[in-house]
This record gives C-alpha cells, structure tokens and sequence, in this order.
C-alpha cells in the first residue's frame, strides 16, 4: 500500500521487490538505516552509480559507502584483516563502516570510490535495509538522502523534501533510531576513526585494546575546504552558547532548560543518544518555522556527545 505521498511505499515483500527491480535497472531508491536514510544504488554499476552523484550534486573525488548484506559478498571486494575481524564480530551488522583495500577483482564501481584503492565497506542492521540486501545480488552504495553538504534525512518524508518525486520509491522505516550517520574507521593503516558516530572511539578501543587515532575524513578524500561545510541546515549555527539572540532558535539539552520561547530541547532527561536521535529533526523543524540562525548550548563531548559536536561544528562553518 502507498502512503499519502506517492512515492513512500510500506517496506512490505511486494514493495521490497519493487525496489529490488528498480535496483537492478540502474534506478535509484530511497533506503532506512539504523543512522540515516540512503539514496541506494547497484554499486557493481556506473550508471546507477553516476545518478547517485548527480541526485545529490556531491563532488565526483567524494567516495560513496557500499552496503552489504554479510561478510561472505563483503570479501568479494575488499581485503580483510585481523583488526576488521574483531570489530566485525563486535559491532556488524551495525552503524560502523570500514575503510579498507579493494581488492583488484572487485566489482565495485570505479565511480563509487571515486578511483581510490580503498573502498568504505558497512554491514547495516536495519530491517528493511537487510531485508532489501538479502533479495539482491548486488551491494548498494547509500550515501545519505540528501543534497551534499545539507542535514541527512532521518525519515521517509525528509527524503521526499529533498528531492521531491524524483526519487520514485522511498522505502518507510518510520524515523531512524539512531540519526546520526555511521562511525567510519580507515583500517587500511593503523585504526583511525575518520567520522565519530555512535560506535564511540571508548567502545572500539576495548574491542581492540589500544587507543585509537583520529583522523579528518575530508584529509582522506583530499579535497580540504570543498567539504568543510556539511551536514548544514542552511542557516548560521553557533556553538557553545549560553543565551540566544533575539529571535534566534536555541537547541538546549538536558532538564536545567525551562521550556521558553524558541528553545529547542534534544533531550530533556539529559540522554546524549536522544539528544542525537532528535539532531537532525529539530533543525529542520527550526528551518520550517523559518528562524534565521541558531545557538546551541554546549553538548557534553563525552560518547555520541562526540558524534554531535562533530556535525554541530561542520554545520556551523561558513
Ligand atoms: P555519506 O555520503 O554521508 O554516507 O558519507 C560517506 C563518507 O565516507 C564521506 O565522508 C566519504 O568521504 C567517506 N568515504 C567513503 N569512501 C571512503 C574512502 N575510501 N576513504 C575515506 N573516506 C571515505
Ligand atoms: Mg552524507
């Protein structure tokens, strides 16, 4: 059955196969995950490949990641080692994506890793996202539902917003329990965390017992600068506040915030995986109710406090 927006399809078996036909001729799908909505694409194909980029207007040097249903159809494509073996066992199928070494067989497209000899590798643990995995032959490259450099959608009807009926089938897994994007670790050297996400830098390094580096993302794709601004509601952002200004929205967190006029809570029990579930929805919904800029109080840079300072401060870059 349809939702009221007609391109929002219930992720029943009828549908799952809808979108699995749709893969399969190179369109591309709206996609839950545990962290964000996807734009999925075949990732064995340029052409599904080159809509993506082009859906998104993301820079060609940005690779996307690749989704995969196990880790038998993984190791087709990229060389594992000891240090992926213990943080799969650990975490996968999960919100964590491995950066490691294609293998020269591999299938992938060269488009999808924008040429590099690395390829981002994630295992996702949302239902829909394995059930739709489980009934392809193919892995997806899913970078996140949006316009590049905007906020991530983290329901159906946010990918809807984004890119209106272009997209002809958005699978609905209601809003994403985790809604920040993945944690991406590069194990192709010494374990570096390139983007914190909610698999925390604490909870990785008792998996492996050592400290882990970390390392800019952007450094990586080597295009410093052109990816600064991200993860942008497309107003002002400031950090670390005490008081907004006059008519301006103010994200709090925690219970010492009396509800006042345009103060927004993320968690009012004070929870930081809360407070990262409900990020991304409050700046849209502070974007709808047309505010011009925001202030956000400090957010405690403990766990996913991490992951949310991470994109309050690229959000905030001008
Ligand atoms: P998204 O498109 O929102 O899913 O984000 C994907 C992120 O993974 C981007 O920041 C990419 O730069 C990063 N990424 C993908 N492939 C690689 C790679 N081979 N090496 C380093 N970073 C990568
Ligand atoms: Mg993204």
């Amino acid at each position: 059955m349809k939702n009221i927006y007609s391109n929002i399809y219930k992720a029943n078996l009828t549908n799952l196969k809808k979108a699995k036909k749709n893969i399969e001729n190179d369109y591309i799908i709206g996609m839950p995950t545990e962290t964000v909505y996807g734009l999925a694409g075949n990732a064995y194909s340029d052409k599904s490949v080159k809509k993506i980029f082009k859906f998104k207007k993301r820079p060609n040097f940005n690779p996307l990641i690749i989704h995969y249903k196990n880790l038998m159809d993984l190791k087709n494509d990229v060389i594992l080692n000891k240090t992926f073996i213990k943080l799969y066992r650990a975490f996968c199928p999960g919100p964590i994506t491995f950066i490691l070494n294609r293998k020269i067989k591999s299938n992938i497209s060269k488009i999808a890793t924008a040429g590099k000899k690395t390829v981002a590798v994630r295992i996702p643990r949302h239902k829909i996202a394995r059930n739709l995995l489980k009934i392809l032959n193919v892995p997806l490259a899913a970078p996140s539902a949006n316009i590049a450099s905007k906020l991530s959608p983290t329901s159906a009807k946010d990918v809807v917003k984004e890119f209106g009926n272009k997209i002809k089938l958005i699978l609905d897994g209601g809003y994403c329990q985790i809604g920040l994007e993945s944690t991406i670790i590069d194990l192709t050297k010494k374990p570096s965390i390139l983007r914190p996400g909610s698999i925390t830098a604490e909870k990785i390094q008792k998996i492996l017992n050592k400290t882990i580096g970390t390392k800019k993302s952007s450094e990586i794709v080597k295009a410093p600068g052109q990816l600064k601004l991200h993860y942008s509601p497309g107003i002002p952002v400031k950090m670390n506040r005490k008081y907004p200004e006059k008519n301006q929205a103010f994200i709090v967190f925690g219970k010492k915030f009396t509800k006042e006029r345009n103060q927004f809570n993320l968690s009012k029990g004070g929870s930081l995986k809360e407070a990262a579930r409900n990020l991304y929805k409050t700046m849209r919904k502070i974007k709808n109710k047309k505010f011009r800029s925001i202030a956000v109080t400090k957010i405690p840079n403990i766990g996913i406090g991490r992951a949310i300072n991470d994109r309050l401060k690229k959000a905030s870059k001008k």
